[in-house]
């Protein structure tokens, strides 16, 4: 089946559904050449984990054509706030403080703004990066007048049903009166959708397993 067909198949399932969530087509560890058929599709938004990967692959291209939106799905070092700002147009990712600060200083240097995420650690894991429930709401007053954060965004934990982490993250959103939901990956994205995902991220049912 081709990338194509995958992601109408992902778009029709979520439609029947009545489920209008977005879909971040996660091209990560693909290449240019692979991932092409898609955007030449009229797909724009495209997710990648790591920031040099992301301007090797996509920084030419953006300068050509206007409605891409690259997201950062996956953390991000303080000291690459920088190059981050500069090439995507949201951040799933931020955690902490100080990377809210290096986002900020980062977006006047550049004379950018940008739309962001917080990223919660819902299952209170503690290897996992993303900030805890109990500290969200601290995070984001601490944040909110400095960035533009639309949102919040998980990633359960791979051993639990990532249902009942959707509907922890709807719940802190609505608190924190935050409409954006990022949320569900290729195994869960229905799920996601179905709990108020506004952006599900699926990477390897579109484009098939990465090596
Ligand atoms: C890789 C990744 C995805 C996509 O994962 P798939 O299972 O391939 O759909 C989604 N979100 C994040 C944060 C990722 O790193």
């Amino acid at each position: 089946m081709s990338i194509v067909q995958n992601l109408e198949n992902i778009k029709k399932e979520l439609i029947d559904n009545n489920v209008d969530s977005k879909v971040i087509a996660v091209s990560k560890t693909f290449e240019l050449s692979h991932i092409r058929p898609l955007i030449d599709h009229g797909h724009y938004i495209f997710g990648e984990n790591r920031v040099q990967e992301a301007q090797k692959k996509w920084q030419e291209l953006l300068t050509t054509n206007e409605n891409l939106n690259i997201h950062l799905i996956g953390g991000l070092q303080t000291n690459k706030a920088k190059d981050a700002v500069k090439l995507f147009s949201c951040i799933h990712s931020v955690d902490r403080e100080r990377l809210v600060d290096a986002l900020a200083v980062a977006e006047q240097n550049l004379n950018l703004k940008r739309d962001y995420f917080l990223q919660v650690n819902t299952g209170n894991e503690e290897q996992k990066s993303g900030i805890n429930i109990k500290q969200t709401e601290q995070l984001y007053h601490y944040a909110k007048d400095k960035l533009n954060i639309i949102g919040l965004m998980c990633i359960p934990p791979v051993d639990e049903d990532s249902k009942k982490h959707f509907e922890i993250l709807r719940e802190l959103a609505k608190q924190l009166n935050l409409s954006e939901l990022s949320m569900g990956m290729s195994h869960d994205y229905l799920q996601a959708g179905l709990a108020g995902a506004t952006y599900v991220r699926v990477g390897s049912k579109i484009f098939g397993l990465r090596s």
